[in-house]
């Protein structure tokens, strides 16, 4: 069976929208001939006002969150190569804070993942479809922005934005993202999730005709939110056929 080697993109039951435990998920990886599992959570945010937000851990779970993987990564090295991180927005008001927080936790690696045009109080939903060429605009520039910190060791789901209006915007702004990309050799995931689950947006045939076109490297990625993810053979074909279409450049692992 032809499966992905390494994956460093899954989340926990902290975020409230993933099932199944941390030991489970690595036992399916290992059952599924994975070698290198990453998990990134959703990254937690600090609010200033009291928000409390539903789709992530809160700043005070985050060493517990660590300390979980940490146990499970000591526990199961002779099976597999565990790693610890999180998928992050870039939101400039709190990159510093969630820094120091990665730096104290001692984390592995962020993914970047950006679900919203700034803080998820504000919105928008980055996925919600859109004819506003101001947003599509604003995302390419944030991800850009964040992903020149050096911070970030992939850019998840880089075609979550879901602008709806004219393809000659979209075509432009998504070149910009895939040639400053390239620049700063960011690899671009590939997300086998929203290739599972029919209904998405994502992964966009328009997208990765650009990133095939610019040379972008790419990497597939998971995004298990429940071990159902991790055992889904059907999207890792439909993403190698993708990958074959556009002739992507496929890396298989990253080194952190
Ligand atoms: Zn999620
Ligand atoms: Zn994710």
């Amino acid at each position: 069976m032809e499966f992905l080697k390494a994956n460093y993109h899954a989340h926990t039951w902290r975020c409230q929208h993933a099932y199944d435990t941390e030991r489970e998920y690595i036992e399916a990886a290992i059952s599924m001939g994975i070698e290198i599992f990453g998990f990134s959570d959703h990254v937690p945010c600090p609010y200033q006002d009291g928000y409390v937000s539903n789709i992530r851990m809160t700043m005070k779970q985050a060493p517990e969150y660590v300390e979980t993987i940490r146990r499970l990564e000591a526990e199961y090295r002779d099976q597999i190569k565990i790693y610890v991180g999180f998928e992050a927005e870039y939101v400039p008001e709190f990159y510093e804070e969630q820094m120091r927080m990665f730096r104290n936790l001692g984390c592995d690696y962020m993914i970047m993942g950006q679900h919203f045009l700034g803080s998820e109080e504000n919105g928008p939903y980055t996925g919600t479809e859109t004819e506003d060429e101001s947003r599509i605009r604003r995302y390419v520039d944030l991800v850009i922005e964040g992903m020149q910190t050096g911070s970030y060791a992939y850019l998840a789901h880089p075609d979550l934005m879901n602008y709806q209006g004219m393809d000659s915007v979209y075509d432009w702004e998504m070149t910009r993202l895939c040639k400053e990309m390239k620049e700063l050799d960011i690899p671009l995931e590939i997300n086998m999730l929203g290739m599972g689950e029919g209904a998405r947006h994502y992964p966009a045939e328009r997208f990765w005709k650009i990133a095939g076109e610019v040379g972008n490297k790419a990497i597939l990625g998971l995004d298990a939110h429940c071990v159902r993810h991790i055992q889904d053979v059907d999207s890792y074909r439909k993403c190698m056929e993708l990958a074959e279409k556009y002739n992507l450049n496929l890396i298989n692992k990253l080194e952190l």
